[in-house]
């Protein structure tokens, strides 16, 4: 059972890298607007990383945290940037508070979803308004915290959330940047969403389909 559900937490990394390599181009030139143009195919590196090794746990038989831990490994090593790091420590921490025994719950989903959170302000610092994926991060673990809370099912609550993950990300073209690469262009970055929050806010939009399968 524990081997299905590290089945389950590929098939979102894999999700996640198919969107990736669809997107990388359009999302290299958001950040090309204000950073430095490498978003794209930065998040490319990792997220095809991330998924190899995810994979190669699953065919060795691992539960659903070592596999989030794996992949996250492997997504900050190859990755480079800022986000990579941040990704790379949002998929550990998840799958560190998984762990690999249980048959997770909505509630420990949601959990582990926090924990990616935390890590990711933890590691950049970054809070709501400064223009970072920490703003559709926000609001997609507390959506999901708050309708799992509710009772709503797993999947019906991580789709809504990821609406509200969208919602905030397109939000941030009226925010100027206060962290990052983007702060030396701020002005230029005025209008334009932040990358970084438009791709985490597609991240969970594509892994909802994948649980509401
Ligand atoms: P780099 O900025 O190193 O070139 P990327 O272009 O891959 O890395 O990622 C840029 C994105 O990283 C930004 O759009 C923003 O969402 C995110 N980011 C940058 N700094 C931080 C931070 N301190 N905390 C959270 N997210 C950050
Ligand atoms: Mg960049
Ligand atoms: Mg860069």
């Amino acid at each position: 059972e524990s081997v299905e559900i590290g089945a389950v937490a590929l098939a979102i990394v894999e999700s996640i890298r198919d969107m990736i390599d669809r997107d990388a181009d359009e999302l290299g030139r958001l950040d090309a607007i204000a950073g430095d143009g490498d978003h794209g195919i930065g998040m490319q590196r990792g997220a095809r990383a991330g998924a190899a090794a995810a994979s190669d746990a699953v065919a060795a038989g691992a539960g659903v945290g070592t596999v989030l831990s794996r992949a996250g490994d492997a997504w900050a090593d190859k990755a480079g940037g800022t986000s990579g790091a941040l990704w790379g420590a949002a998929l550990r921490a998840a799958g560190e508070r998984l762990g690999d025994e249980l048959r997770p719950q909505a509630a420990d989903v949601a959990s582990a979803v926090d924990a990616a959170r935390a890590a990711i302000q933890g590691y950049g610092k970054a809070a709501v308004g400064d223009k970072t994926m920490v703003d559709a991060l926000v609001p997609f673990a507390q959506g999901l915290s708050a309708r799992v809370a509710a009772g709503e099912a797993l999947a019906p609550a991580w789709v809504a959330a990821a609406v509200d993950a969208t919602d905030a990300a397109e939000a941030t073209s009226a925010l100027l940047p206060r962290l990052g690469r983007a702060r030396p262009h701020m002005e230029k970055s005025l209008g334009t969403p932040d990358p970084g929050a438009i791709s985490l806010a597609r991240a969970m939009t594509v892994a909802g389909r994948v649980l509401a399968d």
